[in-house]
C-alpha cells in the first residue's frame, strides 16, 4: 500500500483541443493527459505507484506478454453528475475481479486498495476530461501484463499495471436501436477449465474470428455457444445476455466458468430480483432461443456490459436461420432496466445498493 505520486504531464492537451474531444468523444480513440501506473518485480513486489504523462512505454521485443499473452484488463466508467462531481459504479467489484483474473493467469495480485486508489488518483488529476453531456462518461481501462524481457515459459519477474482513460459518448448516438446478432456455430471463445471467466485479452483474440464472421453477415455482435458440441448459449464477445419470457420471468445463462461474470449482469440480476421478477440462472439452449423468438415465448432479449449498459437484441442470424426478436423493437423491460441502471450510475436515482462511490 502507498500513495500515488503525481508527476504532471508538462505538455497537457490545450483546453480548446480537449473541449473539442469532449464535445464528440469516439470510444477508445482519445486519451487523457495522464495514466496511473504501478510496477511489480519479484524483488520488490508492487512499488512506484504514480500518475504520469500518458505516453508510449518502452517494451522489449522479447517482453513475455508479446509472446505468451499473459495479460488481464478491466473496464469501468467515471460518471459526471449534474452537480459536477464524478462517481464510479461498483469499482470494488472490478477490483475483486481483477484479483480473480490475476489468479487464473498466474499473475501477481494487485490489492483492491491499490486498484481503487489508482482510479481516484488518475480521475482527480484528469477530472477536466470527464465529459458532462447526456450518457457520456470517462472510460477507465486498467491493464496488467508480463513486461520482463525473457522468452522462457514461466511467471515473469516484472509486471506493469496501468490505467488509461478515454472519454466516451453514448453508445447509441441517435437513440437506442436493437442490435443484430450472429450466432457463431463454428468457433468457440472458451471451454471448460480455460480462461473464459478471466478478463484477459486472449479471450478477445479467440473471439475475433467470430466477430469478423458477424460483420460479414451484416450483424453487430457475435453470440458464442458452449464448447464441446453442446448448444447452450454463453455470451457475446464482450457482453452477457438475458431473455425475457412470455410468463414474465427472466432467464440468463448460469455461470459455468467458461464465460465472463459481468458486473452489469450481476447488477441487472439484483434490480430484477428487487422488482420481484422471477429470474433464473440456468442453461439456455440455442433451439429454445430460436423457437421462442419465433413463437413469442421469448418476449425480449438483451445484452449487457459496461460499454453499452443494456442493449436490446432485435435479430438472430446464423448458418441456415434468421429470426426477429420482439418484432425488432426495444422491449419494455429491457428499456426500463436500462433507465434504472443508468439512473443509479448518474446519481439521478437513489442508490439503495451502495454501488456508487465518489472519485472526484
Ligand atoms: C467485460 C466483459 C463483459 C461485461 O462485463 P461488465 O463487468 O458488465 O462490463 C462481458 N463479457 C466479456 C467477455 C467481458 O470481457
Amino acid at each position: 500500500m502507498g500513495e500515488f505520486e503525481i508527476r504532471r504531464n508538462p505538455h497537457p492537451t490545450p483546453p480548446e483541443e480537449r473541449a473539442a474531444a469532449l464535445a464528440n468523444p469516439v470510444f477508445g480513440t482519445q486519451f487523457t493527459d495522464h495514466m496511473a501506473r504501478v510496477t511489480w518485480t519479484s524483488a520488490s513486489g508492487w512499488h512506484d505507484r504514480r500518475v504520469e504523462a500518458f505516453a508510449e512505454i518502452p517494451l522489449s521485443p522479447a517482453a513475455a506478454v508479446l509472446h505468451y499473452a499473459q495479460e488481464i484488463f478491466e473496464g469501468l466508467k467515471a460518471y459526471r453528475r449534474d452537480d459536477g462531481s464524478v462517481w464510479a459504479f461498483r469499482a470494488g467489484a472490478n477490483a475483486a475481479r481483477f484479483v480473480r483474473s490475476a489468479q487464473r493467469m498466474a499473475m501477481p495480485e494487485l490489492s483492491v486498495a491499490d486498484f481503487l486508489d489508482s482510479l481516484s488518483a488518475l480521475v482527480s488529476v484528469d477530472a477536466a476530461w470527464v465529459p458532462s453531456g447526456a450518457e457520456t462518461s470517462l472510460y477507465l481501462r486498467p491493464v496488467m501484463f508480463a513486461a520482463e524481457r525473457f522468452l522462457g515459459v514461466r511467471q515473469a519477474r516484472r509486471y506493469e499495471y496501468l490505467v488509461i482513460a478515454s472519454p466516451v459518448g453514448s453508445y447509441f448516438a441517435g437513440g437506442v436501436k436493437p442490435v443484430s446478432i450472429w450466432v457463431e456455430q463454428e468457433t468457440r471463445r472458451a471451454g471448460p477449465g480455460g480462461t473464459g471467466s478471466a478478463k484477459c485479452g486472449g479471450n478477445y483474440a479467440a473471439a475475433m474470428l467470430g466477430q469478423v464472421r458477424a460483420y460479414e453477415h451484416g450483424c453487430d455482435q457475435v453470440l458464442f455457444l458452449e464448447a464441446g458440441g453442446g448448444t447452450a448459449i454463453e455470451e457475446l464477445g464482450g457482453m452477457n445476455v438475458f431473455v425475457v419470457l412470455d410468463d414474465g420471468s427472466v432467464a440468463t445463462p448460469a455461470l459455468t466458468g467458461s464465460f465472463l461474470e459481468g458486473i452489469t449482469r450481476a447488477s441487472v440480476l439484483a434490480l430484477l430480483e428487487d422488482r420481484g421478477v422471477s429470474v433464473v440462472e440456468r442453461s439456455v439452449s440455442l433451439s429454445e432461443l430460436l423457437s421462442g423468438a419465433g413463437s413469442g415465448q421469448v418476449r425480449e432479449m438483451f445484452a449487457c456490459g459496461t460499454a453499452a449498459v443494456v442493449t436490446p437484441v432485435g435479430r438472430l442470424v446464423g448458418e441456415g436461420f434468421e429470426v426477429s426478436v420482439a418484432g425488432g423493437v426495444p422491449g419494455e423491460l429491457t428499456m426500463s432496466i436500462r433507465e434504472q441502471l443508468m439512473g443509479i450510475q448518474y446519481g439521478r436515482i437513489e442508490d439503495r445498493w451502495g454501488w456508487t462511490t465518489r472519485l472526484a
